[in-house]
């Protein structure tokens, strides 16, 4: 019988605790390197994230001049390899960030010291990163033309406040960061993430005309809004589940969790009480659940 997951530290903390319990550490290999949408590339890097995946894609966009997005590994190994990938297609023009995690910023600095390319990403993924000299601040709604091809910076906070998404104008495929997965789930933590907002950003996403998604972890997702409705949908089952385990009484994370996460493994639950509570803050701020001593309770 496997140890609880340990849920303190932060994210990172917790994806290395999952790690632990399900010994998924990736072997060590060259990254594979695939053709992700016209001009654009994907670099996939081992990195510590959260199983099943064992990888985040860098993606590199552009012809002769690149930028590359979330080089995630802090393994020198991978680090060198993206680098000589990155040598022979063309000049680095910037690093750009989707939002502040470990397993997306861990080689940033790296890549940066070793081309010399600054570092841009949002201003709230500025803020969370002290450590990390980040030269510009990209807006919601900016463009970047870069080795042919224009991408847009979308905001999408939930998941991280400095989430962005770029979009190809030319394709509409976007890439994604950790919106959507194609392999694995997106942890919402009540510590940085918030479920009305990342539900929000969902919506943006579609009525933006989002066409691929090209995710963090797992392969390109084709369907785009059609991946965005099944997680809004099934975002929305897990609140009803949440909802439905609420009593006259107050119950406990871990009372709520063992109902509404029934479908879980259960040395997964400390990390599905994770959601659970983002699923809470929601229900509270809607009206439909009151927070009452150490549990949760309906109005
Ligand atoms: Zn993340």
């Amino acid at each position: 019988m496997p140890e609880p997951v340990t849920t303190s530290g932060g994210i990172d903390a917790i994806y290395a605790e999952v790690r632990r319990l399900t010994g998924t550490d990736a072997a060590v290999a060259p990254p594979a390197l695939t053709e992700a949408s016209p001009g654009i590339t994907s670099v996939a890097l081992r990195t510590p994230t959260l199983p099943p995946a064992a990888h985040t894609a860098c993606y590199l966009v552009g012809e002769g001049e690149l930028v590359a997005i979330d080089p995630g590994s802090p393994f020198s190994d991978q680090q060198g390899a993206l680098v000589d990938v990155i040598r022979e297609r063309g000049e680095l023009v910037a690093v750009l960030l989707t939002h502040h995690h470990g397993d997306h910023a861990g080689g940033a600095q790296a890549l940066a010291a070793a081309t010399g390319a600054p570092i841009w990403a949002h201003a709230a993924t500025a803020a969370a990163l002290p450590g990390v000299a980040i030269a510009r601040h990209l807006a919601d709604g900016e463009v970047l033309e870069v080795g042919g091809r224009a991408l847009r910076a979308v905001h999408t906070p939930g998941h991280a406040v400095g989430h962005l998404c770029y979009r190809d104008e030319a394709t509409a495929a976007t890439i994604a960061g950790d919106m959507v997965a194609g392999l694995g789930t997106i942890l919402i933590d009540p510590s940085g993430g918030h479920m009305a907002t990342y539900l929000a950003s969902l919506e943006r996403m579609i009525a933006i005309g989002t066409g691929a998604l090209l995710p963090a972890h797992g392969p390109v997702i084709a369907d785009g809004p059609g991946k965005l409705r099944e997680y809004i949908a099934h975002r929305l089952m897990r609140e009803r589940r949440v909802r439905d385990a609420l009593g006259r009484a107050p119950r406990t994370a871990a009372e709520l969790c063992a109902v509404a996460y029934a479908d879980t493994p259960t040395f997964l639950w400390p990390l599905a009480e994770r959601s659970l509570l983002a699923h809470l803050v929601k229900l509270v701020e809607d009206d439909a659940a009151v927070a009452d001593g150490s549990g949760w309770r309906l109005p």
